[in-house]
C-alpha cells in the first residue's frame, strides 16, 4: 500500500515514472496478476484522475476524493431515519437538516474569525488575519514550514497554487525575501470570510392531501366502543 500511495501521490510525471517502476520492481516478481491489475485496469485508463501530477492541474481546494459526498449522504439518510416517509416530510427534514447545518457553518465562521492559529502569528500572515479560513492559514503554514528545512526546496510544479488557489513555498520565499507580506489578492476568494445571504426558505411542498378513506377507519370504531356513552 505504502508502495501504491506513492505512485498515487507522484508530484511530477518524472516521478510517477520512478515510483511506478518501483513497485513494479519490489512486487512485478511476488505478486504478478496484482502488478498487472492496477496496471490494466486502473492506471491505464484512470491515471489522469487518480495521480496528483494530473489532478493537481485543476482547482479542487484540497478535495480529490469523493468521501466528503458520500459522507454527506451518509448524514442525509441516517437524518431521514426512515424510507417511507412522503415528500413533504422529506423536504422538510433536509431543510431541518441544512438548517442546522448552516448554523454550525456560521458558529465555526465566527470562531475562525477570532481565534488565530499561533502558527499565524507573524507579520507575513497579518492582512489576513479574521478575514481567511484557519484551515487556509494552515496549509500556508505547511508551505512556509517548508522553507525552514536545510534541504533545498523541490523544484516548483505550481502544482499547489493551482489546485489549492494558494501560494505555494516559492512565493512565500520570494515575498518574504523582499519583506513582503500576503495579501488577500494572493488568496482565491474560495477561502474569504464573506457575508452570508440570510437563509431563506421557500415553502417549494405543500402539505399532501390525505386520501379519503370509505367506511369508517378502524382506530375511531374502537375509539367509538370505547367511549359507548359518546
Ligand atoms: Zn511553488
Amino acid at each position: 500500500m505504502e508502495a501504491w500511495k506513492s505512485v498515487i501521490q507522484s508530484r511530477t510525471q518524472d516521478e510517477y515514472y520512478e515510483n511506478w517502476n518501483t513497485l513494479q520492481d519490489s512486487y512485478g516478481g511476488r505478486v504478478p496478476t496484482l502488478v498487472q491489475y492496477v496496471k490494466e485496469i486502473w492506471l491505464d485508463h484512470w491515471k489522469n484522475s487518480l495521480v496528483h501530477a494530473d489532478i493537481d492541474r485543476f482547482l479542487h481546494f484540497g478535495t480529490r476524493t469523493t468521501s466528503r459526498v458520500e459522507g454527506a449522504h451518509a448524514v442525509l439518510k441516517k437524518y431521514l431515519q426512515v424510507s417511507t416517509g412522503d415528500l413533504k416530510l422529506v423536504f422538510d427534514k433536509i431543510n431541518l437538516l441544512l438548517t442546522g447545518q448552516h448554523l454550525q457553518y456560521d458558529g465555526d465562521v465566527a470562531r475562525n474569525r477570532t481565534i488565530t492559529p499561533h502558527t499565524a502569528r507573524t507579520a507575513l500572515y497579518t492582512q489576513l488575519l479574521g478575514r481567511i479560513s484557519n484551515y487556509a492559514l494552515g496549509k500556508l503554514w505547511d508551505q512556509r514550514f517548508q522553507l525552514t528545512s536545510p534541504d533545498p526546496l523541490l523544484v516548483c510544479t505550481g502544482r499547489f497554487t493551482q489546485s489549492m488557489g494558494l501560494p505555494c513555498a516559492h512565493q512565500i520565499q520570494e515575498r518574504l525575501r523582499n519583506n513582503g507580506v500576503l495579501t488577500m489578492e494572493d488568496i482565491h476568494p474560495h477561502w474569504h470570510f464573506t457575508p452570508r445571504l440570510p437563509l431563506t426558505v421557500m415553502p417549494l411542498i405543500l402539505e399532501p392531501a390525505v386520501a379519503a378513506v370509505r367506511g369508517r377507519p378502524a382506530t375511531q370504531e374502537d375509539h367509538t366502543y370505547a367511549h359507548p356513552l359518546n
